[in-house]
C-alpha cells in the first residue's frame, strides 16, 4: 500500500512538472501588420533607398518568406482572413458591392467567428491589440468583443470619415493640420478617447502602447497584434522622421515603422523574453499605386493593392524567434491564413475543429526546416475567385489593370497561365502549352467553391 502511494505521488509529481513545463513553453506571439506596404518596400526585400535596419536585422536573425500571401488584396477581407484562418468568403467579410467596411457600415466580423485572440485566450494567453482593426467599428464587432483583453487604435482606415475639403490631402505637409480633415476616432477599450485622431503621432503612440503592453505582460504568455495604420494614405509622420528618407514622405513613413519594429524587438530583448516570443511582420495588401510616389512598390511583382496579380497579395514577410526559428530564406508558400493554426500549435491547443479552416500549421517549417504544407492559394476579387495558384503555376480567369479606376474587368478563357517560379512578374502566358495544368486548376477552384456555404454579406450592410 505504501509502495502504491509512493508510486502515485511520483506519478503526480511527474505530471505536475510536465504541466509546468508546458505552461512555461507557451511562447508569446506578436503579429506586426503594416497597411498597404508593398513587396518591394523594405531594404531586405530589395528597396534601394528606403532604409530599414531593424527589419533587415529581424530578417537576418529570422526567416524571410518570399512567397507569403494574404487572404485578400484589400484591407477588411485580408484582416478577416488573418484573424480567423478562413477565406473571408466563409464569414461574409468580402463583398462584390463594397470592398471594405466604411464608417456607415452596420456589419462586421460575426460573433460566431473564432479569432486568434479568442483561440489563444483558451490557452491562458493575455491578448492585446494596438492599431487598425477594420473588422467592424460597432461595439459588438470591436476587438474587445472578439477575444482581445485590451484595444487601443482606430476602427477603420485613416482616410475615412473625411469632412469636405481638399481631396489631395496626401500631398499636403504631413506635419501640418491635414489630419483634422479625417474625423477618425481613437478607441481605447470601447471608448472614443480622441476625434479626430492626430495622425502625425499614430505610429509613435501605437509603438508606445505596444511596448507598455509587453512590459506589463512580460511573464506571459501573451498575444499582441500591432496593426499599423501607415503607410495607408494619407501619409503622416512626426518631426523626427519628416524629410529624413531618400525615398521622400513614403520612405519617412516606412522608416518610422522600422523604428517601431526595433522598439518592439529591443523591448523583448531587454526583458529577456525574446527566446520565448515569436514575432511576425507582414502587410495586409500590396501598395496603393493609385497615389503615385505616395504609394509603395511591389518590386518585381506585377500589380498592386486591389489586384489579384502577385503585387496585390504577396507580402514581405519575416518570422523571428531567436534560438527557435532557424535563420534563412524560405521560398515555400505560406499565408496569413496559416497564422491561426500555427499559433494554436505553438500554444499546444487544437485549432477550431467545428468549421472549415483554410490555414495550415507551418510551425514545422519555421522550427524544423520542413517543407511548407501549403501549395495552393485562391485569389479573390470581392466574392469571386479570379485566380488560383498551385505549386509553381497560377491561372487568371479574370484580370483588371490597373486595379483601381475605370479599367475593365477582362475575362480569360482559356485562363492566363504563368509559371511563378521562373516568371514571378507574370509576364509570359504559357496557357497553350499546358491544357492539363489548366484543367487541374479549374477543378481545384470548383472543389473550393463547392466547399463555401452562403452567408450574410457583412460589408454591404448599412
Ligand atoms: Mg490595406
Amino acid at each position: 500500500m505504501r509502495q502504491f502511494a509512493l508510486l502515485l505521488l511520483a506519478a503526480l509529481m511527474i505530471s505536475c512538472t510536465g504541466l509546468r513545463a508546458d505552461a512555461a513553453a507557451k511562447p508569446n506571439v506578436v503579429i506586426i501588420f503594416a497597411d498597404d506596404l508593398g513587396y518591394g518596400d523594405l531594404s531586405c526585400f530589395g528597396h534601394p533607398t528606403i532604409h530599414t535596419p531593424h527589419l533587415d536585422r529581424m530578417a537576418a536573425e529570422g526567416q524571410r518568406w518570399t512567397q507569403f500571401y494574404v487572404a485578400a488584396c484589400v484591407c477588411t477581407p485580408s484582416r478577416a482572413g488573418l484573424m480567423t484562418g478562413r477565406y473571408p468568403i466563409r464569414n461574409g467579410m468580402c463583398s462584390d458591392k463594397r470592398r471594405v467596411l466604411f464608417p456607415d457600415s452596420k456589419g462586421g466580423l460575426p460573433a460566431s467567428e473564432i479569432t486568434i485572440a479568442a483561440a489563444l485566450k483558451k490557452a491562458g494567453y493575455n491578448t492585446g491589440m494596438v492599431g487598425k482593426w477594420h473588422l467592424g467599428h460597432l461595439p459588438q464587432f470591436q476587438p474587445t468583443s472578439h477575444g482581445f483583453d485590451t484595444y487601443y487604435g482606430i476602427p477603420y482606415s485613416n482616410d475615412m470619415d473625411r469632412v469636405e475639403g481638399d481631396r489631395n490631402l496626401w500631398k499636403t505637409d504631413p506635419t501640418g493640420d491635414g489630419w483634422k480633415v479625417f474625423n477618425v476616432p481613437m478607441i481605447h477599450d470601447g471608448k472614443v478617447v480622441e476625434q479626430p485622431v492626430d495622425q502625425r503621432t499614430l505610429t509613435r503612440r501605437y509603438t508606445e502602447h505596444a511596448v507598455d503592453y509587453i512590459k506589463k505582460h512580460k511573464d506571459g504568455p501573451f498575444f499582441l497584434y500591432l496593426a499599423h495604420s501607415m503607410p495607408h494614405i494619407p501619409l503622416f509622420t512626426n518631426d523626427k522622421f519628416h524629410n529624413t528618407s531618400r525615398r521622400g514622405l513614403y520612405g519617412d513613413v516606412i522608416e518610422e515603422i522600422d523604428w517601431s519594429v526595433g522598439r518592439v524587438l529591443d523591448t523583448l530583448r531587454e526583458l529577456n523574453i525574446a527566446d520565448n516570443t515569436m514575432v511576425v511582420f507582414c502587410s495586409d495588401n500590396g501598395p496603393w499605386k493609385l497615389f503615385n510616389e505616395f504609394g509603395g512598390s511591389s518590386g518585381l511583382l506585377r500589380g498592386e493593392k486591389g489586384a489579384t496579380f502577385e503585387g496585390g497579395m504577396r507580402e514581405p514577410t519575416i518570422f523571428w524567434w531567436p534560438g527557435k526559428i532557424k535563420p534563412g530564406v524560405v521560398a515555400d508558400l505560406g499565408s496569413t491564413l496559416d497564422l491561426l493554426p500555427t499559433a494554436c500549435a505553438l500554444a499546444g491547443i487544437e485549432a477550431p475543429a467545428d468549421r472549415k479552416l483554410d490555414g495550415y500549421d507551418i510551425s514545422p517549417t519555421l522550427l524544423h526546416g520542413k517543407a511548407s504544407p501549403r501549395d495552393t492559394m485562391f485569389y479573390y476579387y470581392g466574392q469571386s475567385v479570379w485566380a488560383v495558384r498551385k505549386g509553381r503555376y497560377k491561372a487568371h480567369f479574370v484580370t483588371k489593370e490597373p486595379a483601381y479606376g475605370r479599367s475593365p474587368k477582362v475575362p480569360h478563357d482559356p485562363p492566363l497561365l504563368f509559371d511563378l517560379e521562373t516568371d514571378p512578374s507574370e509576364q509570359y502566358d504559357i496557357a497553350k502549352d499546358h491544357p492539363d495544368v489548366i484543367a487541374d486548376l479549374k477543378a481545384l477552384v470548383q472543389q473550393h467553391t463547392e466547399s463555401v456555404k452562403p452567408v450574410v454579406d457583412q460589408l454591404s450592410l448599412r
